[in-house]
């Protein structure tokens, strides 16, 4: 079975095409600026060379049309026609309480998300434009979605709910939800396959440190908490987000700097975090060339990262009881062995150590706590198409 994993954003369009047979993958490819000028599709088949497509492509059908006729191109591309993509495997931001696991798409499942598009406004509607593009195109192909917030659905109540009044839940369901879960349930997976024991049995503390950045607590193999809440907003500081802030600065900035709603969620969302404590950028790697090179900012900014995340890790051994295994995965978790040392560098005294030697690995699976550590930290590369992929497989066994 060939799967096609599709994750949508409000102007991109992510795809890979996977071969379930050996989980392979054939082909893969990203289009960019779709509905803006200089929409862009690069597009790379497993063993052949990259293919760019520079054309217009006014929404989410067309920029599909053109991924099909690349996957399906006599030079560049990786299959002989549509027939040989059996299944579609969409990514989709928020799955509310309504979606615990992935599920075949139909009508009432779209009705079903479209109700959760309140609670992601700026993810959930590219998601179902490619929904609906795919249906449009592939009428006869099934679908599957597969949810960021179904893996955190197991959370007890103490956990996701807010200390507000009660009733705010009730009536617009305002609690945690949590985002990455389809990162942290892959690589804890793995943690369990590389330690050699049974996830059942394990405490495992997964830090999911991109632009978005997330960390969880995984007991048994099952999300008891994590660091992202009602929105990808809440927990630690990322790329441009503020993380957890005292509320009441909120309405302070919004009345000395003259904000309204748009004007606060987009200080919070996109001019916070390390881009704004740093004032240099959000990518970590000119963070910390700049901090390198002295900028006292910027290296603040990578502390106030580092502390934070090094926090939940602890907060969230309590949760637990305990943590067997601390594990670093997405751009800056698996690249950037300086951070991660220093994250765990005030744990020691819960058992953690790390070996400087091994911590230098990169791109692959690999333990770097010494072996005389009693927890465990690992790296692994995260794999979200693949669960996907596997996710839509066995729906549609
Ligand atoms: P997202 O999917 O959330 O956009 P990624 O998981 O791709 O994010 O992570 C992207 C981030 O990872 C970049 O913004 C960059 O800060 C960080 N990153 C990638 N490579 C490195 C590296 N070698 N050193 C430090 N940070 C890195």
């Amino acid at each position: 079975m060939n799967v096609l994993v599709i994750n949508c954003g409000s102007s991109s369009l992510k795809y890979q095409l996977v071969d379930m047979r050996d989980e392979s993958v054939l082909a893969k490819g990203l289009v960019e600026r779709i509905g803006i000028e200089g929409s862009v599709l690069k597009h790379e088949t497993t063993g052949k060379e990259k293919a760019v497509i520079e054309q217009p492509m006014e929404n989410h059908k067309v920029a599909l049309e053109l991924v099909i006729a690349a996957l399906t191109d006599e030079n560049h591309g990786a299959i002989k026609g549509m027939n040989e993509i059996n299944a579609v495997g969409h990514r989709v931001v928020h799955g509310g309480e309504k979606f615990s696991g992935s599920v075949i798409i139909d009508g009432d499942v779209i009705k079903a998300m479209e109700e959760c598009v309140e609670l992601a406004p700026l993810h959930n509607p590219p998601n179902l434009m490619g929904i609906s593009a795919c249906k449009e195109i592939m009428p006869n192909v099934p679908m599957v979605g597969v949810f960021d917030t179904a893996f955190h659905q197991t959370m007890p109540k103490s956990s996701y709910i807010y200390p507000l009044p009660y009733e705010l839940y009730e009536k617009y369901g305002i609690r945690k939800y949590g985002f990455h879960g389809t990162s942290h349930k892959y690589v804890a997976q793995r943690t369990a396959a590389l330690l050699d024991r049974p996830l059942e049995d394990l405490k495992i503390v997964t830090c999911h440190l991109g632009n978005g950045a997330s960390v969880t607590a995984i007991d048994g193999g099952k999300s008891i908490d994590t660091s992202m809440g009602f929105t990808p907003l809440e927990g630690l500081a990322m790329g441009t987000r503020c993380g957890d802030l005292d509320p009441a600065i909120v309405t302070f900035i919004m009345e000395k700097e003259n904000l309204d709603i748009e004007g606060i969620n987009n200080l919070l969302n996109k001019k916070s975090g390390v881009l704004g404590i740093s004032g240099v950028s959000s990518d970590f790697r000119d963070i910390e060339n700049a901090a390198k090179e002295g900028n006292e900012r910027a290296q603040l900014s990578l502390d106030k990262f580092d502390i934070r995340v090094r926090k939940y890790v602890a907060a969230y051994a309590a949760v637990m009881g305990g943590v067997d295994a601390i594990v670093f995965t997405a751009g800056l978790g698996e690249n950037s062995a300086t951070n991660r040392e220093e994250i765990v560098r005030g744990l020691e005294f819960m058992g953690v150590k790390i070996c400087s030697e091994r911590n230098k690995t990169r791109g692959k699976e690999v333990i770097v706590s010494t072996d005389d550590s009693k927890v465990k930290v690992l790296v692994i590369p995260t794999n979200e198409e693949l669960m996907i992929a596997r996710d839509t497989q066995e729906l549609l066994k």
